[in-house]
């Protein structure tokens, strides 16, 4: 079932969303409803929130799937993929790049680059645009039949209104919960990052004390000052990046439009286009900040809670 169930982790949020949805501006509607505490069940096995929001046409896909189904895509096309090459150096000029590589030198008339969070000092004036923020996440074991469909009645995927947000869901085959967020102020390996978001878990649905989790990861993901994507060209180099941990639709949208762009096609165009991408003084890419303000978020979501 399509949707997605956007949970208000105070009343207050609940009354935002509320609120929210009833002055979208005209022509920018969405078919959303609310859902009061009293009926969250309906949707979400847990009594932690304080009501929440169903957007209805969201939608959520198999990432594995999605990546296997772009590579066939691409390869049937008759590029060629070449997996861990990593570009170490870009010389020359537009029409005439030589890209270094581990496996050798690549001429190429247009070079695109999409690191997103991992951008390196390979592209210093890119590195100092984007910030790289880790995104941690866990999968339960195979759950006890039954209990997937009193904790998740719906197929819809969930978050909530905490700034350091939460994001779960039931695996496609309804078999495991995927659940993830941020669970530590800096950086951290999935070993630790494994058992805290498994707390956080339980705090939702305590059911799942006895439930061991089988996988741990992470990955890294790119804010931009102004919080919006950007595409562009930079040095005759073009480049689309920054999704803001929503890459999966913003991602494939904006490489379409880079791949057109590079090709001169009118249909290459995005609103997105001439937006100047900011940085900060001092910003050389090492967001010495985040800390900060990851712990100052997650207390003042701790402390409205
Ligand atoms: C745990 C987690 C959960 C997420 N959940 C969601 C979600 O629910 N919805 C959503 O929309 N988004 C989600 N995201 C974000 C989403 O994954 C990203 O926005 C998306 O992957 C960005 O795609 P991309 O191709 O631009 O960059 P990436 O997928 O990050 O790919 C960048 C690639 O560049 C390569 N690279 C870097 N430097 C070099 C070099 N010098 N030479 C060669 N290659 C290089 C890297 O190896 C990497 O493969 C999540 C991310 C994480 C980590």
């Amino acid at each position: 079932m399509p949707g997605r169930f956007h949970a208000a982790h105070t009343p207050g949020e609940y009354e935002a969303l509320a609120r929210e949805i009833e002055a979208a501006p005209k022509g920018l509607e969405e078919p959303a409803h609310v859902v009061p505490r009293a009926e969250q069940r309906r949707e979400l096995g847990t009594d932690v929130y304080h009501g929440g929001l169903v957007m209805e046409a969201h939608a959520s896909l198999d990432p594995g799937g999605y990546h296997q189904g772009l590579l066939e895509r691409a390869l049937a096309a008759g590029a060629t993929v070449i997996p861990h090459c990593k570009v170490t150096g870009i010389t020359g000029e537009a029409e005439a790049f030589e890209l270094a590589t581990a496996k050798g030198t690549v001429r190429a008339r247009d070079v695109v680059v999409a690191t997103n969070g991992y951008t390196s000092a390979l592209t210093p004036w890119l590195r100092r645009r984007v910030i790289p923020i880790g995104s941690y996440i866990i999968a339960t074991e195979p759950l006890e039949p039954g209990l997937m469909d009193s904790l998740f009645p719906t197929q819809r995927v969930v978050s909530d209104t905490r700034k350091v947000v939460y994001y779960y869901r039931p695996s496609p085959d309804r078999t495991r919960i995927l659940f993830g967020g941020r669970v530590t102020s800096g950086e951290t390996s999935p070993l630790h990052s494994g058992g805290l978001l498994r707390d956080d878990l339980i705090g939702i649905f305590p059911e799942l004390k006895k439930t061991r989790i089988s996988h741990s990861w992470m990955g890294f993901v790119a804010y931009t000052f102004d919080e919006l994507s950007h595409i562009g060209k930079h040095e005759g180099i073009h480049y689309a990046m920054g999704y803001c941990g929503s890459g999966v639709g913003m991602a494939s949208y904006l490489g379409t439009r880079v791949g057109q762009q590079v090709l001169g096609l009118e249909e290459g165009r995005t609103a997105l286009d001439g937006l100047a991408f900011q940085t900060r003084p001092l910003y050389t890419g090492k967001p010495w900040f985040l800390p900060l303000t990851v712990a100052y978020y997650r207390w003042r979501d701790g402390a409205a809670a």
